[in-house]
């Protein structure tokens, strides 16, 4: 796991976004974050060995079950980011505000992301319950849904 993605897309010197560090022990956080950037999306991200596996889920983690959302696999974020809101000025990677939408613990129930394939319960304020990440054929798409 590694950041050079990351920190390869960003000026540090121009946005407040942090570069940060693979950390050698993980917590088990989730966070959502609201991304009004060029499309209004939600970036999901657990919490994993290190660093926080990241999707971008246009239409946002569902809260009910029996609904199926398409999550795109997006670079590794450093665990720094969990806390991370405000504004990405104009012209940088990712323009536009971000706001915490949700966040709490999330543990492994079976499967295994490397597997492509993991039932997992998420215990945030508004995300609640047993939810599913599959992985498509074409490996950067996801879905995810609530069981
Ligand atoms: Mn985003």
């Amino acid at each position: 796991m590694a950041l050079e993605k990351y920190q390869a897309k960003r000026k540090f010197n121009k946005t407040s976004e942090p570069k940060g560090t693979v950390k050698k022990k993980s917590l088990s956080r989730f966070v959502v974050q609201k991304h009004q950037a060029s499309h209004l999306h939600y970036d999901f991200r657990l919490e994993h060995e290190g660093v926080l596996k990241s999707w971008a889920v246009p239409k946002g983690v569902p809260e009910e079950a029996g609904i199926k959302r398409l999550a795109i696999a997006v670079e590794d974020h450093p665990v720094e980011y969990i806390n991370f809101s405000g504004t990405i000025p104009e012209g940088e990677y990712g323009a536009g505000t971000v706001e915490i939408y949700d966040k709490g613990k999330w543990q492994t129930l079976d499967g295994d992301l490397e597997k492509g394939s993991m039932k997992f319960n998420l215990v945030g304020e508004k995300l609640k319950g047993e939810y599913v990440l599959v992985r498509l054929k074409d490996k950067k798409n996801w879905l995810i849904y609530k069981k």
